[in-house]
């Protein structure tokens, strides 16, 4: 029998091959798709006792033969009536619509789901189907050059089942080499559930037949067999995933072994994961690790990949999972993803929204629990919570979410953790606690004073902890930013670097140190200061400190740096504050005996000396002392000291 495909146009076929150009290898994927659903269909009607006959060997096998590529299953095959219904109407006008959809869609489809068995003529010049439907009926063989011709006679195939015959074109070669096609498998079929087979590989085992002597380690010889190398078929993927188990079946060593799995190339354990298991309202199974996440953030790597009943979608998941959490590594498998509309549309429906939510509500609950102090005492040691050991390693994580999703945001404010100069790890609520009786200026802030550097800002630190203060340690890369945040959920609260300023007017409270200089001593020591240092750079400030806090001291503008800070790591927007050159305070102590020193030193000469060695002193503690002027400064410490 000869017929007309059910096509609109002439020429689908060169339209096929032109759209989706990079993405011809999808071919392959969907081919054996139909292949695993057909051999999954039969195993129902199996279970249904529909189907009586012996099962057999249901292994998917992928065959290059010359300029052909095979694809065979044993599953419930077609009869000619099926083949004239499934592939000459409706896959084709399947193939209609496809093609007019994508016509009118410029982005990329997710996945480009729904192209079916016509995907085929993407990479064939000729397709020809063999099959024998599990019915009692006559094997079909189907034949199409590619135009909307086909020819369809009765075929030789004896068993149950479909070979897909492809006659691979001139210009799609690629795909009968066998490492291309390896590659291919491993990308798309890798998890697909009944067993895929691609020729054979090669194992090292003992012989049964031939020995050599070794050693017995008593001075004797004994027979040991040798190792030799057996051809076995080369199955492709793991029929049954650890994302499809029941987590009560799973210890963390299989969700580590899985992890490696999915990711050969990365050595380093997950630090944790979440398995997930919906099946209402929505379908959703999955395992989310945690990588450590540290100062760089490589999004190209061990990327969250999105499957489809154990197929192989994409690993690009935007629109799928709220940003923040594509820095987690693992699957998503969803059959309630729509695969066949663009990027934009995928975002508004409710479906990826509700799969969306879910997630970050999951890794919420995670992360609460990890913060829970020990109920079971399994899991936890004495002090610490999981979170604490953990949160290093996943705070920009969570400092990530809680910037950029309002929702995600609201439930961390209970568990995220600030941690001290000293390794102390505080909820946020117990550490507001603890700081506020001594932390609480004039105004009834709570001031929040924080290190970026323990061992650069070390004086600094000294200095307020000599007070009673407590000073956090904050050296993510997102600081700024994940500051401002705090300082807008939680009312009445400062941040204040501890080098912003000195150690009295970090916390203001309404006690004043009385001033030993009058005011015109002060304007007398002013410009003689000034004289010594660059102006465009330093702002001399004369402050009524401690007579044994230093005599002069560095300090920068909190909100200047953190603007500076952030419109370095938000990339633009803040121009302004990023081109700023660095400006800082010179606060010197007019309480200092040294400072009093200066106004009375008559020889000018020795006056600038003075000055200078306590400007450079006072950038030395802070790190700003460099290059020659470091050099001239030891120079003349030895002068001062010989
Ligand atoms: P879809 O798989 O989305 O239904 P396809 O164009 O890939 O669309 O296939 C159309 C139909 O052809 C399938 O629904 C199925 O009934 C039939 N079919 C395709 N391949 C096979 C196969 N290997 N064995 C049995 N039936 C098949």
């Amino acid at each position: 029998m000869q017929g007309n495909l059910n096509v609109q146009t002439e020429n689908i076929f060169p339209v096929i091959k032109k759209f989706l150009y990079s993405d011809h290898e999808i071919f392959l994927r969907e081919l054996i798709s139909n292949a695993i659903d057909a051999t999954q269909k039969l195993k129902a009607l199996s279970l249904r006792d529909e189907f009586k006959g012996e099962l057999g060997d249901l292994t998917v096998e992928v065959k290059i033969d010359k300029k052909k590529l095979i694809i065979s299953d044993h599953g419930i095959g077609m009869t000619q009536e099926e083949i004239d219904k499934y592939i000459n109407q409706i896959a084709f006008s399947g193939a209609n619509d496809f093609l007019d959809k994508y016509k009118d869609v410029q982005e990329n489809l997710i996945g480009h789901f729904g192209l079916g068995f016509y995907s085929a003529f993407m990479v064939a010049d000729k397709v020809e189907i063999e099959t024998k439907s599990y019915k009692d009926a006559p094997a079909v063989h189907w034949s199409c050059d590619g135009s909307p011709e086909f020819e369809m006679k009765e075929g030789k195939r004896k068993e149950r089942g479909t070979d897909i015959i492809l006659h691979i074109a001139d210009d799609c070669k690629e795909f009968l080499e066998e490492h291309r096609i390896l590659e291919l498998l491993k990308k798309y079929c890798r998890f697909m559930p009944i067993a895929i087979r691609f020729g054979e590989e090669s194992v090292w085992v003992d012989s049964e037949t031939e020995f050599t002597e070794v050693d017995d380690g008593n001075g004797g010889k004994k027979k040991q067999p040798k190792r030799v190398e057996k051809k076995q078929p080369r199955i492709i993927n793991d029929t049954d995933p650890a994302w499809k188990k029941k987590p009560s079946d799973l210890t963390d060593e299989d969700y580590k072994k899985f992890y490696h799995e999915l990711y050969p190339m990365n050595f380093e354990d997950p630090l944790f994961q979440i398995h997930l298991n919906v099946d209402y309202p929505f379908n959703l199974t999955g395992i989310l690790y945690f990588p450590k996440v540290r100062k760089t953030i490589d999004p190209n790597r061990n990327k969250i990949q999105l499957y489809c009943n154990q197929v192989f979608v994409t690993d690009s998941v935007e629109g799928v999972v709220p940003e923040y959490l594509m820095l987690l590594h693992g699957v998503l498998d969803s059959p309630d993803i729509p695969l066949n509309v663009s990027r934009s549309y995928l975002q508004s429906d409710s479906n990826v929204k509700k799969i969306a939510q879910h997630i970050s509500k999951k890794v919420a609950d995670k992360l609460e629990e990890m913060s829970k102090k020990n109920e079971n005492g399994e899991q936890e040691t004495e002090s610490h919570t999981q979170l604490e050991d953990k949160w290093d390693d996943i705070k920009i994580f969570v400092e990530y979410g809680m910037l950029t999703e309002e929702k995600f945001c609201e439930r961390a404010m209970k568990f995220a953790l600030l941690k001290n100069t000293e390794g102390k790890y505080f909820k946020l609520d117990d550490y507001r606690d603890k700081i506020k009786a001594l932390q609480t200026d004039k105004d009834k802030n709570v001031i929040y004073l924080y290190a970026t550097d323990v061992d650069e800002q070390h004086a600094y630190i000294a200095k307020a902890k000599e007070k009673g203060y407590d000073v956090l340690l904050m050296d993510s890369v997102l600081n700024s930013h994940y500051i401002n945040l705090l300082e807008q959920k939680i009312e009445k609260t400062r941040f204040v670097r501890v080098d912003g300023d000195t150690v009295e007017k970090l916390i203001t409270h309404d006690d004043n140190i009385p001033e030993k200089l009058s005011q015109e001593e002060k304007d007398k020591l002013k410009p003689i200061i000034e004289g010594e240092v660059d102006k465009a750079k330093f702002t001399v400030l004369l402050e009524s400190m401690e007579s044994d806090d230093q005599p002069m001291v560095i300090t920068q503008n909190e909100f200047m740096r953190r603007y500076k800070e952030m419109s370095q790591t938000s990339g633009g927007g803040m121009g302004f504050y990023g081109e700023m050159p660095d400006s800082y305070n010179l606060v010197v102590n007019i309480n200092h005996p040294l400072i009093e020193q200066v106004l009375k030193e008559e020889d000018s000469d020795k006056q600038k000396q003075l000055v200078h060695q306590l400007t450079d002193l006072a950038l030395l503690s802070n790190g700003l002392l460099k290059g020659e002027a470091l050099t001239q400064f030891i120079k003349r410490s030895v002068d001062i000291i010989k």
